[in-house]
């Protein structure tokens, strides 16, 4: 079925399980658990990643987590210029194999987590927006998103494998067991759209969760108007203890620099946008926790 790639190089597709097997014992390693090592062995998905993204030869694509370059080798052949963050040096000599006829990929070999990605952005593409493609290591999901998300003007859009339940979250509304502070936040940033679902059987080793390729498109500005850090300093808080009432939550939860706030003050500006005192943070929608914040801070004055 992918023979049409493999006329294009002389290197056979590696997200197969025989080329992927064969990578694995010609090098000796095994997948490392600890580092969320789950080799994608099904190349229809990648090929759908890279469509859904729009990748072309014009893009400079971030890659998390290259493994033993499965993506990488057809984010290469997409896109102008690939460059890879990967913690796991052992893979050193693995990829130094498998892409070694990829030319436009660079490898750091580095946590993303400590990586400066607004350095790496100018560095790599003259500041100009990238994109991130990625099968993310499932233990760092949500802080590699948040990181990725904040960085406001360097990734144009996010396209990535996550666990089916971390999707639901991100995509979830108010008055679900899903919604939460990852929902909001992700929505203030981006428009997320799935790309396809995925099952176990796509990896190797197989994972026990089932997973969803997601398109997160970056908003040029934020679909609802606020100060950002004091908006998701009230997410925080009132998820944080999201069986109480937004008012106890708050009163009790929040602190954005030297700012606190009484439950007088919270139930006033609840009041004033006409919604119950009693109510839960699980019910606010992203434009009524922006219109809260916007409330609250302008109390401040
Ligand atoms: N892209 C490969 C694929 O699809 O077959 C591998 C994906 S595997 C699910 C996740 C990859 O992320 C692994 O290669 C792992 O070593 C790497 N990784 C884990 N934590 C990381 C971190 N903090 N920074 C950079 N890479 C990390």
């Amino acid at each position: 079925m992918y023979d049409h790639l493999n006329t294009l190089s002389p290197r056979p597709v590696l997200a197969t399980p025989s080329a992927t097997r064969a990578v694995l014992e010609r090098h000796g390693i095994h997948a490392r658990k600890k580092y969320g090592q789950n080799f994608l062995i099904d190349a229809s998905v990648i090929e759908e990643s890279i469509e859904a993204a729009g990748i072309t030869k014009e893009d400079c694509v971030l890659e998390i987590g290259p493994g033993i370059g499965s993506m990488t080798q057809l984010l290469s052949r997409a896109a102008g210029r690939v460059v890879c963050v990967e913690i796991d040096t052992s893979l050193e000599p693995v990829l130094a194999d498998t892409l070694a006829d990829c030319d436009n990929v660079t490898i750091l070999w580095q946590d993303i987590l400590k990586t400066d990605l607004r350095a790496l952005c100018e560095e790599y593409n003259g500041g100009r927006p990238m994109k991130v493609a990625a099968n993310l290591p499932y233990y760092v999901t949500t802080p590699i998103l948040m990181e990725l998300l904040s960085q406001k003007g360097c990734f144009s859009s996010i396209t990535v494998m996550v666990q089916k339940e971390v999707a639901d979250r991100i995509r979830s509304g108010p008055d679900t067991k899903e919604y939460g502070a990852l929902s909001l936040a992700v929505q203030y940033y981006a428009k997320p759209e799935i790309v396809t679902q995925v099952g176990a059987h796509a990896f190797f080793p197989r994972p026990n969760v089932d997973s969803t390729v997601l398109c997160l498109r970056a908003y040029e500005t934020p679909p609802v108007e606020a100060d950002e850090r004091f908006l998701f300093a009230l997410i925080r808080a009132a998820f944080n203890q999201r069986r109480k009432t937004l008012a106890n939550a708050l009163s009790h939860g929040f602190r954005y620099e030297d700012r606190t706030l009484t439950r007088e003050e919270v139930t006033q500006a609840l009041r004033a946008l006409g919604l119950s005192e009693t109510i839960r943070g699980e019910a606010l929608s992203l434009e009524q926790f922006a219109a809260l914040s916007r409330e609250l801070a302008s109390g401040q004055a």
